[in-house]
């Protein structure tokens, strides 16, 4: 399970959260509209609804969660991986990872998802950017499994190849721009990919459901390394329980343990230090976005 961070929760934002999630991820996305960020639960529930029609979701939900948060440095703290798809603006993109560049953890990955701007440009101001590239998702995205790879002059080999690990494991293609116009589907070009797709997973062994092994980590292993060769995933050597176990940390402050569900909506996603945090300052429940207007504290054993 990799530690994702979508930044934008628009129409590519929420879809890419879906994906990473789908795939076992744990997914944090933020907006900072937050009629938008309140609406991506419902088209989460959507998307899973006509990912399940098309035979490629068996279960209810996907295997990883996303939370929905209105804090940038609440986003991006823990993660190892940072997907930005916010507005094609050169100056809001500059500015918003001067801002994650100070709030992330130096080894996290941080990627930029544009369709002409300049890659270089957009990281001008971030800091550590060997750890910067350009990555564009097609539209809509699950059914897409091409994504547009664009390092900048200071890109380190070893991200795009931990990058690409990851795709890779996810069933994407990663492709380099030929040319100076990019890659956009046709709505005919889309059908025909998703028709391709859905032929494709459901002829495959490896369809969707909670024992799919396998899910990368980006972070280096430190755990047993005993006679399984160098490139099979530590999660994979474990077996699929460890994969699957749903993520336990509260979701705002990742150290105490999720010890309360919310009220209305029952959610279990904090610590009731960060619920009441959560009631304090009138945001909503990080999954559904609900407002709180109870907290009712868990014990188990
Ligand atoms: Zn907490
Ligand atoms: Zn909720």
């Amino acid at each position: 399970m990799v530690k994702i961070a979508v930044l934008g929760s628009g129409l590519m934002g929420a879809k890419i959260a879906g994906e990473f999630a789908y795939h076992g991820h744990r997914v944090k996305i933020f907006s900072n509209k937050l009629e938008s960020l309140n609406s991506v639960f419902q088209r989460l529930e959507e998307d899973k609804k006509q990912l399940r029609q098309d035979g490629l979701l068996l279960t209810k939900n996907f295997v990883g969660q996303v939370l929905c948060m209105s804090r940038l440095e609440e986003t991006v703290n823990d993660a190892e991986f940072i997907i930005e798809c916010v507005t094609e603006d050169l100056e809001i993109k500059k500015d918003l990872f001067e801002r994650v560049s100070h709030l992330c953890s130096s080894t996290a990955i941080i990627s930029s998802m544009t369709l002409r701007l300049n890659v270089s440009d957009i990281f001008e101001r971030t800091t550590n950017k060997e750890r910067t590239l350009g990555l564009r998702f097609l539209y809509p995205v699950y059914y897409i499994s091409e994504v547009e790879i664009t390092p900048n002059k200071h890109t380190s080999g070893a991200v795009i190849e931990k990058v690409r690990a990851l795709l890779e494991k996810m069933g994407r293609t990663l492709f380099f721009r030929s040319g100076p116009e990019p890659l956009v589907l046709s709505e005919e070009q889309r059908e025909e990919r998703k028709a391709e797709k859905i032929a494709l997973m459901r002829t495959s062994s490896t369809v969707v459901s909670s024992h799919r092994p396998g899910i990368p980590n980006l972070t280096p292993d430190t755990g047993y390394t005993g006679g399984h060769g160098p490139s099979t995933s530590h999660a994979l050597d474990r077996g699929i329980a460890d994969v699957v176990e749903p993520d336990q940390d509260c979701a705002i402050c990742m150290d105490k343990l999720r010890d309360c569900v919310m009220r209305p909506c029952h959610h279990m996603v904090t610590c009731y230090t960060c619920a009441a945090l959560l009631i304090n300052r009138r945001d909503g429940c990080p999954i559904c976005r609900k407002d709180i207007i109870e907290i009712i504290r868990v014990y188990s054993g």
